[in-house]
């Protein structure tokens, strides 16, 4: 930690350019942990930036996380940034001590989350925190994020940081203090279960106001032929690994006597809040088109809740935007359906007809697609 308080209670932050100086200087006083009130040592050694640290075996939880040196100097870069500007506190003690943000100012709580934490951790903190009017900021500090060709693969974890905005889509952003670096990944699509299209911007920390902004170009790199490619990779890998004749959906495509490589371009579209859905785009659509009737936006937001509920499609738990919900999904892709205008379509017959019938697919609708997915 780099707040901790003397036997007077007056605290001390250890920040600025002096702040090695001052750890040296408070090395023969005592000091506290605000939070539990137990004994601190000041580290001053040569790896870590200095910071108070609790004596072994202490079991405070000040922090949701075990204080790593990322951790330590990116909540130090992150004060700096946001003190530079406005007033902030280190490390801020809440009335009720039930948590301690790493960085509070005015109404934001600034969360600088290294570690992994279960969704359960990271949804209570949410909530905490917004039922006494905060608005929390959830940065992501954790392992790189990984790159598969031209998509990135996020982990359930980094997926609870997953925000909404209106010109950005999906969004989530990273900092990382070796390289003073923020990455705004946005305009985030769903392309299998794990895969997901994304742009990523990077902002030197120097350079980024705060609260955060990110401007994308109108350059949107997104491939409709690419995203097709990927579906019937995806229906590949899913025939092999799981029994076809047990999985939910091959089953009920096969009961209908259909072929799942054959089926029409309009099921499994990318839509742009479809990552409120965990199952690939093919499995709820499908759902959606073989058991509608009115095909109006409510009965497949209806369809969806359904299948949640009976364990057949999984709900995205997303604690940072939680207007986006399946429901929202189902109804955005009804009315993507429905813009198109392609009514109901036949299978194909072959998979060479399937991959033409693709190409003419994406030459007439990709633009329509794509002008869905972006505002
Ligand atoms: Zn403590």
């Amino acid at each position: 930690m780099l707040a901790a308080v003397n036997a007077y209670g007056q605290s001390v932050v250890l920040a600025g350019p002096n702040a090695r100086m001052t750890a040296l200087s408070l090395k023969k006083t005592p000091y506290f942990c605000p939070q539990c009130g137990r004994p601190v040592v000041i580290k001053a050694g040569d790896v870590n930036i200095p910071h108070f640290a609790h004596e072994a075996n202490s079991s405070c939880d000040s922090f949701s996380e075990p204080e790593s040196p990322r951790h330590l100097s990116g909540k130090l870069d992150l004060f700096n940034w946001i003190a530079s500007t406005r007033d902030a506190e280190m490390e801020a003690r809440l009335p009720d001590r039930s948590q301690r943000p790493d960085i509070l100012t005015g109404t934001i709580a600034v969360e600088y989350q290294c570690s992994a934490i279960t969704s359960s951790l990271f949804r209570s903190r949410t909530e905490r925190y917004n039922n006494r009017l905060l608005t929390p900021f959830w940065l992501y500090g954790g392992p790189p994020i990984e790159k598969k060709g031209r998509y990135i693969k996020l982990t359930p974890f980094q997926r609870l940081f997953l925000r909404y905005h209106s010109q950005l889509g999906f969004y989530f952003i990273t900092y990382y203090p070796e390289s003073k670096l923020f990455s705004v990944y946005g305009r985030i699509i769903p392309v299998t279960t794990s895969l997901c299209f994304a742009e990523r911007l990077d902002v030197r920390i120097s350079e980024m106001p705060f609260p955060p902004a990110a401007v994308f170009s109108s350059n949107f790199t997104f491939s409709l032929q690419a995203f097709f490619d990927e579906k019937r990779k995806w229906i590949d890998r899913s025939r092999h690994y799981n029994n076809a004749r047990t999985h939910l959906l091959f089953k009920s495509i096969y009961e209908a006597g259909r072929n799942p490589h054959l089926l029409p371009e309009e099921i499994g579209l990318p839509v742009r809040t479809g990552v409120a859905i965990r199952n690939h785009p093919v499995e709820w659509q499908f759902y959606i088109i073989n058991d509608q009737k009115s095909g109006s936006p409510e009965e497949a937001a209806a369809i969806v809740r359904k299948r949640i509920e009976s364990g057949h499609l999984k709900e995205a738990i997303l604690p940072l935007a939680p207007l986006m919900t399946p429901e929202q999904a189902a109804a955005d892709y009804i009315e993507l359906i429905n813009e198109l205008g392609t009514g109901k379509r036949a299978d194909s017959r072959s998979m060479g007809a399937k991959i033409q019938r693709e190409e003419t697919f994406c030459t007439a609708y990709e633009k329509q697609i794509i002008d869905r997915l972006i505002f």
